[in-house]
């Protein structure tokens, strides 16, 4: 791997106290190029702008896929990341299903990651709830207008200090169960991580947020019955004191590694746990029968957001623990921050420390 050092860090322009999600990018990036049919080596720049076709396929038709990580910054001063073995090996999978060459090596591209995480991670905030957010990508970069499968392409990543995604506070969010639209129907592209999958979602957002909500829980594209997930995160309903959660076997949500996380805590922590399908109806039908106990959304960037509010066919909505955080999504949010902030320990071997710069 080539390392070109930026010779002054641009962190003294970093606002620690307001980072927002996304304003400020740390000083070094990776950048891979895929050329006559193989991945090159891989080089550490410095982060900032690269020229771009305008006939660029990426551009026209989309043929790009990307990953979210985070590293925290422990109470212990040790900046760690959570499960990233897992965002590598979905990388490749999103790759293979948007027709992307896989990365060769995966065990080494996470080598080449954490190296780019210890040159930066003085970027990476103290407080909780805020976090160094990583992004590796992979997109087309051919100058084709033709539809096809690329030849060249760029895998990148970018790293940015976030607090977290919906906010400091844990607070609850509010989200609408639309049966205008559908995420991801059967074979199509809603178990990867497809730009694709999120460019189409932006109109009905838009309109949930007119109606005063602020994501869409999106719903089987065939009755608009079950639920699927939420933009950014899987969906997890407390029942009758089991949490269910949508399964994976559709094919039409994303295999969420925060979910995962979560039923291994939740089944070791002894509470029922059911994979399976859920109907918007029964969430009514527990609401109403006040067997509806908590509700969150799990996810990278939106961490535990537990859910307050869901509103469905105009005008009607479940109200969630009078729209407090409930005992739940609490007792998760503790237990996963604690793992991942070095509070609790880390029995799973999920968290990988990031060596110190010598
Ligand atoms: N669903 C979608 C559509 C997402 O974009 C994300 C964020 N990656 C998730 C679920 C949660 O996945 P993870 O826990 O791996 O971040």
């Amino acid at each position: 791997m080539k390392v070109n050092k930026r010779s002054v860090s641009k962190i003294s322009e970093v606002d620690f106290g307001d980072l927002g999600f996304g304003r400020y990018y740390t000083d070094h990036m990776i950048v891979k190029k895929y050329k006559d049919k193989a991945w090159q080596e891989t080089e550490i720049i410095p982060y900032g702008d690269f020229p771009v076709s305008p006939a660029n396929i990426t551009l026209h038709y989309g043929q790009s896929i990307f990953e979210g990580m985070k590293a925290f910054r422990g109470v212990d001063g040790i900046v760690r990341l959570f499960r990233p073995e897992k965002n590598i090996h979905r990388l490749n999978y999103s790759a293979e299903r948007i027709a992307i060459p896989l990365m060769p090596d995966e065990k080494k591209t996470l080598e080449e990651l954490m190296e780019l995480v210890k040159m930066d991670q003085e970027f990476t905030p103290g407080h909780m709830g805020s976090s160094l957010y990583i992004r590796p990508f992979i997109f087309a970069m051919d100058p084709a207008l033709g539809v096809k499968i690329a030849d060249t392409y760029r895998y990148m990543v970018i790293m940015t200090p976030v607090d977290a995604y919906y906010g400091k506070n844990l607070k609850t969010l509010s989200i609408y169960a639309t049966k205008n639209y559908t995420r991801a129907a059967l074979g199509g592209t809603g178990h990867v991580k497809a730009s694709a999958n999120y460019a189409q979602s932006l109109y009905a957002a838009k309109e949930a947020q007119e109606k005063g909500y602020q994501q869409i829980l999106w719903l089987d594209y065939k009755e608009h019955k079950y639920i699927d997930e939420v933009g950014t995160m899987n969906m997890m309903f407390v029942i009758d004191d089991t949490l269910i959660t949508p399964s994976l076997k559709q094919g039409t949500i994303l295999p969420g590694i925060t979910r995962e996380s979560v039923l291994h805590l939740a089944r070791d922590l002894g509470w029922k746990v059911e994979e399976r399908r859920i109907s918007l109806q029964e969430i009514i039908d527990a609401s109403e029968s006040c067997k509806l106990q908590d509700c969150f959304g799990t996810g990278t960037a939106a961490t535990i957001a537990p859910v307050g509010r869901i509103g469905y066919d105009d005008g009607k909505d479940i109200i969630i623990n009078k729209e407090e955080v409930g005992p739940y999504a609490q007792k998760i949010y503790d237990e996963l921050l604690g793992i991942q902030y070095g509070k609790l320990k880390d029995k799973y071997g999920w968290t990988v420390e990031i060596p110190k710069q010598s």
